[in-house]
């Protein structure tokens, strides 16, 4: 139970300006558990001074102040908060309900901030209200009710916590004559039946005519004190207990936190509307932006990957020191014969490969089958081997040409098709033996004998492919070179790596035999490099939409701020932290980002989609077809847009939080 309240020598003053404002000085005081005190003296006496430094809303300039054997002289926030929290019940003369809650859940604040369950602490504040006469209007909110039913609300809110001392600022102040000694009477009820110490600032000497002792401040010393007769049936009362243990001290709630975010942030509908819009814009434009960079990045690598990562392209060096010769053909420094070319395939790690020989442009070529003659196209450039995995080409019937089957020719099914007789299928083709007749620009002829292997699967109706001994034999009559391998080489080999981890291995050992290597992984990084500094730049601009936001959202915080100012003097008075108010804004902050992202990440995907549904249908028009899908939203792209909308919103509104915390609840409660 609580001891004497004690001061001695206590002062406040106040700098304004170059003046020193004396509000109160050399106080000598001591108050009896249980003790009714009013507070009586002119306006500016110091009597709202005396009162805040009792409750802990202020501290004093010097003197002592001894509070149930807490010196609130010295204490720090934390423990007036814990204070105010747990032993003061404050009364104002304007009631200081929070309009948007209704007389229950005002009533219910100091639990919550106790960290009392929605259940538990509504429950009592519904028997708070009934027992100062309010149990009809408990879902009211302020402005529903009379100026008496709002100061009862206000005294149920003050008793709620089953606080030792009660400080009253001029309750009846506000109320006509009536309701006041209604009021006053409820207030001395408690004071006697629960022996709750009661401080009552007043102007009134009816309200005065209630207390144990007047005690009447001028110019902020004690210019009187008048003790009254004492209610010897009260005295003997005040042993009872109140009906409520005191709430344990765990503090707000995140719950209640979030909750009560939310209720702020519906408040001002449309102006948080607008707000989080900004970071709506920012999200938008970052998720549709960065989904597009990974869908056409993913596009990428799959497109590689179907043409062979483990594959290395190997070509001759040729040597760029020797002079210009203009009619000379280049040699190269190793040239790709097939003893380098089995050098390669001896090293460890290889699985393949594939040699290339390129043949000349402007070969006339036909194809004779049992006496008929077809004009047809040699394929060029890979040759033998498409780019690929082998097997990778659609073969129509028989093989297509391996490492081990170099000789022979494949048709295009367009061209087998002519060859087809009645009832024939293209099995029958296979092993037939055709002449490839070969006319050289300045008028020489030959004929190379070969068979039919393979039918691939393909576009064109003259189109054949023939195999590494056909093309050597050809080149080789060309050059008139009949050794063209051994000294000219292969124009590229496919190497086939076991392992695409072992290829830059494989690259380096190459390239030490003078050799110039290519790969679709050193051509995918690059194409990956360019991709990911793309959708940096294109997420930058989300960024910045971003940055603007969070402007945006650290405005309408420092606006909630002021026009919130006096609640949160409230709110302090009833025993906040100074943390959890920071908690309260920083909360709406990151709530106002969190909406805009998650309706941005919403937006933003499906803005993507239209962009790639646009995109699809001028690749199809252009005549594309087979591209993946464009715009890919991955998870942490998701997860990642709404924790940095609201990491952004939280960050746009720390500062402001921070301020709102720091507000000096005197201060603020003056605030009008
Ligand atoms: P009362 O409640 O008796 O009317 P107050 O305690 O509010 O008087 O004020 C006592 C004196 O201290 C007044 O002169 C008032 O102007 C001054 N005062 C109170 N608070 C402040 C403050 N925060 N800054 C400057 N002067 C103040
Ligand atoms: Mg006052």
């Amino acid at each position: 139970m609580i001891e004497n309240i004690r001061l001695s020598g206590l002062g406040r003053h106040f700098q304004r300006g170059e003046m020193e404002v004396q509000a109160l000085h050399g106080i000598d005081l001591s108050i009896a558990p249980g003790e009714f005190l009013a507070l009586v003296g002119p306006s500016g006496s110091g009597k709202s001074t005396l009162l805040n430094l009792l409750g802990g809303l202020d501290r004093p300039s010097d003197g002592q102040l001894w509070l149930d054997g807490l010196p609130l002289h010295t204490a720090n926030d934390k423990e007036r908060t814990e204070h105010r929290r747990h032993r003061v019940g404050f009364i104002f003369q304007s009631f200081n309900l929070l309009p948007r809650l209704t007389a229950l859940e005002n009533v219910a604040i100091p639990l919550t901030l106790a960290g009392v369950g929605k259940s538990e602490r509504e429950a009592r504040a519904a028997k708070m209200l009934e027992q100062v006469g309010l149990g009809h209007r408990m879902d009211h909110y302020p402005a529903e009710m009379s100026g008496g039913e709002q100061q009862r609300t206000a005294v149920a809110r003050a008793l709620i916590h089953s606080p030792s001392l009660i400080l009253a600022d001029e309750p009846t102040g506000n109320l006509d004559s009536t309701t006041g000694n209604e009021v006053m009477a409820l207030l001395k009820k408690l004071n006697s039946e629960q022996g709750i110490t009661l401080i009552v600032v007043t102007h009134d000497a009816d309200v005065a005519a209630f207390a144990d002792r007047i005690v009447r401040l001028k110019d902020g010393t004690i210019a009187e004190v008048v003790q009254n007769s004492r209610d010897e049936a009260a005295t003997t009362a005040r042993t009872e207990p109140s009906p409520f243990s005191p709430p344990t001290n765990s503090g707000l709630r995140i719950r209640d936190i979030v909750r009560s975010a939310f209720r702020n942030l519906g408040r001002r509908p449309v102006r948080n509307i607008l707000t989080a819009g900004g970071v709506l814009i920012g999200i938008i434009t970052l998720v549709a932006m960065v989904s597009f960079g990974v869908g056409v990045q993913l596009e990428v690598q799959r497109n590689f990957e179907t043409l062979g990562l483990e594959n290395i392209f190997v070509s001759p060096q040729f040597d760029e020191t020797d002079e210009f010769e203009p009619f000379a053909q280049p040699k190269p420094l190793t040239p790709l014969t097939p003893d380098v070319a089995s050098r390669i395939r001896a090293l460890a790690g290889v699985k393949s490969v594939q040699p290339t020989l390129e043949l000349p442009s402007g070969l006339d070529v036909s194809m004779a089958v049992n006496g008929e003659v077809f004009p047809v196209r040699l394929l060029q450039g890979t040759g033998q081997m498409q780019f690929g995995p082998p097997g990778a080409t659609d073969m129509a019937a028989g093989s297509d040409f391996t490492e081990a089957l170099t000789s022979g020719a494949v048709l295009v099914s367009g061209l087998a098709d002519t060859l087809l007789a009645e009832g024939e299928s293209y099995q029958d083709l296979l092993g037939q033996s055709i002449d490839l007749e070969l006319r050289l620009p300045r008028g020489e002829t030959d004929s190379f004998p070969t068979r039919i292997i393979g039918i691939r699967n393909g576009f064109g109706s003259r189109s054949i492919d023939i195999g590494l001994d056909e093309r050597a034999d050809i080149k080789s009559w060309w050059f008139g070179q009949p050794d063209i391998l051994e000294t000219e080489g292969y124009d590229r080999l496919v190497v086939e790596a076991d392992d695409i981890d072992t290829v830059p291995q494989l690259i380096e050992i190459i390239e030490s035999l003078d050799l110039q290597t290519q790969s679709l992984g050193s051509m995918l990084d690059v194409a990956n490099q360019v991709l990911s500094l793309l959708q940096v730049l294109l997420g930058s601009v989300g960024g910045l939409a971003l940055l603007v936001a969070a402007l945006g959202v650290a405005n309408t915080m420092m606006m909630a701020i002021y026009e919130r100012t006096r609640e949160i003097g409230v709110l302090k008075a009833l025993g906040a932290s100074s943390a959890e108010i920071r908690w309260l804004f920083t909360s709406e902050a990151g709530l106002i980002g969190l909406g805009g992202g998650a309706i941005g990440l919403l937006l933003g995907t499906l803005l993507g989609q239209l962009v790639d549904w646009i995109a699809h249908r001028y690749l199809i028009n252009e005549g594309v077809t087979g591209v993946g899908q464009l715009s890919v939203v991955p998870l942490w792209l998701a997860l990642g847009s709404m924790v940095f909308a609201t990491v952004i919103g939280i960050i746009a509104g720390l500062y402001p939080a921070a301020r709102a915390a720091r507000l000096d609840p005197v201060t603020a409660l003056r605030h009008e």
